[in-house]
């Protein structure tokens, strides 16, 4: 007898984080209206068309680089780096912040109450 009942392979894709960049991180790259007579690239280097004035891009912030969102998204789940630069940060670090913002903060708050 042949059963084979319940044989689905383990193909979960969300677990593939191997080579790529996590989701969250990609969302968290910053997107803006791109202008005519910007310097730096004026076209996206994954798909090779030039951006169009006000179309929105998304940005590496630590190279500057510059790509369609929905290129530079389907490009970083699958590379970890710039497909420009091969720049494997894409974030600059930020200095770590004292807790000096949060109480003065509160101390405002406290101060309104
Ligand atoms: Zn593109
Ligand atoms: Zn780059």
């Amino acid at each position: 007898m042949d059963i084979s009942i319940g044989s689905d392979h383990h193909s979960t894709v969300e677990e593939n984080v191997d080579g790529g960049v996590d989701p969250s991180l990609i969302r968290a790259l910053p997107e803006f209206e791109f202008e005519l007579g910007e310097k730096g690239s004026v076209n996206c280097a994954i798909c090779l068309s030039e951006f169009e004035c006000k179309e929105v891009v998304k940005k590496i912030p630590f190279c500057g680089h510059v790509f369609h969102p929905k290129c530079i998204e389907m490009w970083l789940l699958d590379h970890p780096s710039c497909p420009l630069c091969r720049s494997a940060k894409l974030f600059i670090p930020q200095p770590v912040h004292h807790t000096f913002n949060g109480l003065a903060l509160l101390k405002g708050w406290l101060r309104l109450s």
